[in-house]
């Protein structure tokens, strides 16, 4: 079914989500893709824990904190996220509506589209092996949808970051803190014996492997023994040169994820070195009703930061007015002091004394 809306925002990164505030503000709902499962964007994906400094008015908070607040404040507006679905197709209708097509089949038929999309939608990495590609959603997995189809199975696990071992340490049988479901076995393998994990992880894991509740093999993955429809093994070739056989009955690759400009170079935007040229008035690109903000756009002085992508949302929302509202004149409100504002915030402001 075709999903109608005023707004739509590619991308759930943090200008994406407050694009999500500032057309709130403007009492337009809208609706949020994002390749990833989840919030957050780069801030997310690429630096969860770390401390960001230069957010006005935020001394200090991380990549995932950041995220949580804009949740919080975008939360009044009731935006719709589709996760999980990357944004493939944008076709300009006779009527001027966009209508956009995800990796999922969804369709949306939008009065303007906000570009978030930062440095393109994040893809898990693929582990390159001949005749491994059609195991994919069956045997194969590059992120984890349904636990329970590990239980009680031996699961390999390739990769050496956050995700994989704490994977590892979820799924196996003796780990108190770990997930309800348990596999048989897990083995993880790792092409060279350091992770790039938090040290507590690794620590658990390296615990887990001397009292043999883990296993670890150190190597890369070089082929996969199979029949017509059904893999029975991997085949991994130490830094001994030796090749040993990992038998599996279900492989999650957690080899982390890579950003990818992917279809946006599609769209019959006009275009600066892959990123989108925009009018710095109101953000708008080459295409009538849609706008581009954040690190995905580029124009003279541009600054990759999320506070110059924060200052490009307010312009976008309001140049969005007249595709949205034709007939409205768009007057500018402080949240301070207007109740209309309060309203759409839900918020009753105190009383100054
Ligand atoms: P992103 O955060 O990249 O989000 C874009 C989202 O769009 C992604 O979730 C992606 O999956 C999605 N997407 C893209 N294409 C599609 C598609 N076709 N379909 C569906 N979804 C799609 N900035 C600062 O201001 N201060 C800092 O201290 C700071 N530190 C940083 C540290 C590191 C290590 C890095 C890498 C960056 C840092 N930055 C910092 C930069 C900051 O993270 C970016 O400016 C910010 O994330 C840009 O936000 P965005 O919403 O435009 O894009």
């Amino acid at each position: 079914m075709t999903i109608e809306t005023d707004a739509l925002i590619v991308g759930a990164g943090p200008v994406g989500l407050f694009q999500v505030f500032q057309l709130g503000l403007l009492e337009v709902k809208a609706h949020v893709i994002d390749s990833l499962p989840h919030a957050g964007g780069q801030c997310v994906e690429l630096y969860p824990d770390k401390p960001i400094y230069d957010i006005p008015a935020v001394q200090v908070c991380t990549g995932r904190e950041l995220t949580d607040r804009l949740m919080a404040q975008i939360a009044p507006f009731g935006a719709t996220f589709h996760f999980g679905q990357e944004v493939n197709t944008i076709e300009t209708q006779v009527d001027g509506r966009l209508l956009v097509g995800t990796s999922k089949g969804q369709q949306f038929l939008t009065k303007t589209l906000f570009i978030a999309a930062g440095v393109g939608s994040f893809q898990p990495r693929k582990l390159n092996v001949d005749g491994l590609a059609r195991f994919e959603g069956g045997q194969l997995a590059y992120h984890v949808t349904n636990p329970v189809d590990y239980v009680d199975k031996d699961v390999v696990i390739v990769g050496g970051d956050d995700a994989a071992l704490d994977w590892a340490l979820q799924l196996c049988a003796s780990h108190p803190d770990g997930y309800p479901y348990k596999a048989k076995h897990v083995t993880l393998i790792h092409r060279r014996d350091s992770f790039n994990a938090a040290p507590a992880t690794i620590a658990k894991f390296r615990a887990l492997c001397d009292a043999q509740q883990l296993r670890l093999v150190i190597g890369q993955t070089t082929g996969i023994e199979a029949s017509a429809e059904r893999m029975t093994a991997l085949k991994v070739t130490g830094p001994d040169d030796a090749t040993r056989i990992v038998p599996l009955d279900t492989l999650l690759v957690l080899m982390g994820l890579s950003p990818k400009l992917g279809p946006i170079a599609t769209w019959g935007l006009d275009m600066e070195r892959k990123q989108l040229a925009v009018d710095t008035a109101s953000y708008a690109t080459s295409v009538p009703g849609i706008f581009a903000v954040g690190d995905i756009n580029t124009y003279p002085g541009k600054k990759k930061l999320i506070v110059c992508g924060f200052h490009e949302c307010v312009l976008a929302a309001f140049g969005a007015m007249p595709f949205i509202f034709p007939d409205k004149q768009v007057m500018l409100q402080y949240t301070t002091t207007s109740p209309k504002l309060h309203k759409v915030l839900g918020v009753t402001p105190r009383d100054p004394d």
